[in-house]
């Protein structure tokens, strides 16, 4: 039976880290704490209960958070002017707008509106530019949050092979960049994939970011691999379950990710991490911060 990656417990040694990191903050800092704004649009139950979640998170951590809840029939323009206002606030340390948006709004431009420095989702183009050239401030939070799992359990993607299902910008296309960094072999396979299996089971870590429940079988995978589920998909019955046939897979694998619990309690601690780097890099000007060569920027003694 495969070890079980353990999402909820490496996501709260995480959040303890950052709790520390949130005090250092406040006493460097004159009692001030990264402050992040989400801005959902419209009563979409799902976004509503996301942003619920963050700003639990954020609370629980020392860290501020503000939530502007805008109109469903609210123009591009009214957006694009409020992400303005928040750019040029210096109290606001991390933007994010809750996806998805009403139809009449053109999301890549809303997105492409914020400050890459307060862009702690990692959508804008320089910060998907500088996650492609390897001299990355912000990290897409899911992907990271994948990234943190397996540094935890001692998995090494180095001279591996790695498998993505997905090609999602939120997901596949990034965290392929983040196993490349890390000196991994990867393919990337999507819809218009021919033979799937034949990738999927040459991999020593498998990644399935599909958004179809119990896509990836345990024929479909190598004896002993490494296998990240970051699927959720909600059945009929209401029950959260996964891109991989967990039960069959587990009997397989050498390791695995169960969801719920898995990859999702990461993606909301990476943004937490997110908001506290894009203080830190907006601070940096001011000389109190410095930034160690080729490290993420740091909290100075
Ligand atoms: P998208 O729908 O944007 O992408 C899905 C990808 O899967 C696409 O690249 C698509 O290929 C590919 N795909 C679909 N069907 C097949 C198939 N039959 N064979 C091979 N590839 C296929 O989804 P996301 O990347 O945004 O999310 C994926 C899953 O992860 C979802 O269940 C989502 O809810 C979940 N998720 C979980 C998060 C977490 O925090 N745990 C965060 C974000 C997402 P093509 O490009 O050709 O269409």
């Amino acid at each position: 039976m495969a070890t079980l990656i353990d999402g909820k417990k490496v996501s709260s040694v995480i959040r303890e880290g950052i709790k520390k990191r949130v005090r250092l903050y406040r006493k460097m800092f004159k009692g001030s704490v990264p402050n992040l704004t989400v801005i959902i649009v419209g009563n979409n139950p799902a976004s509503q209960t996301y942003v619920r979640n963050k700003a639990k998170a954020f609370a629980e951590c020392g860290m501020r958070s503000s939530i502007i809840a805008m109109p469903e029939d609210i123009s591009q323009t009214e957006l694009i002017n409020k992400i303005s206002e928040l750019n040029g606030d210096p109290d606001v340390n991390g933007i994010l707008v809750q996806l998805p948006l009403p139809p009449q709004i053109e999301e890549r431009d809303v997105l492409y509106s914020i400050s890459p420095e307060k862009d702690v989702d990692c959508f804008h183009p320089v910060n998907v530019g500088k996650l492609v050239n390897g001299s990355h401030d912000f990290l897409p939070c899911t992907p990271a949050g994948i990234m943190e799992l397996l540094r935890y359990y001692g998995i090494d993607p180095a001279g591996k092979r790695c498998t993505v299902v997905g090609r999602s910008n939120i997901v596949g296309k990034p965290v392929s960049l983040l196993m490349l960094e890390k000196n991994a072999t990867v393919t990337i396979c999507h819809s218009r994939t021919v033979n799937i299996s034949e990738m999927t089971g040459s991999a020593d870590i498998l990644i399935a970011a599909v958004g179809r429940a119990g896509f990836i079988k345990a024929d479909m995978i190598k004896e002993g691999a490494v296998v990240i589920d970051v699927g959720i998909n909600r059945g009929q019955d209401g029950k959260l379950t996964g891109d991989v046939a967990f039960a069959e897979v587990a009997e397989k694998a050498s390791a695995i990710t169960p969801v719920p619990g898995g990859v999702g309690p990461m993606t909301i601690t990476m943004l937490l991490m997110n908001t506290i780097r894009a203080a830190l890099i907006q601070h940096r000007h001011s000389g109190r911060v410095q930034r160690r060569k080729g490290a993420s920027y740091t909290i100075s003694g």
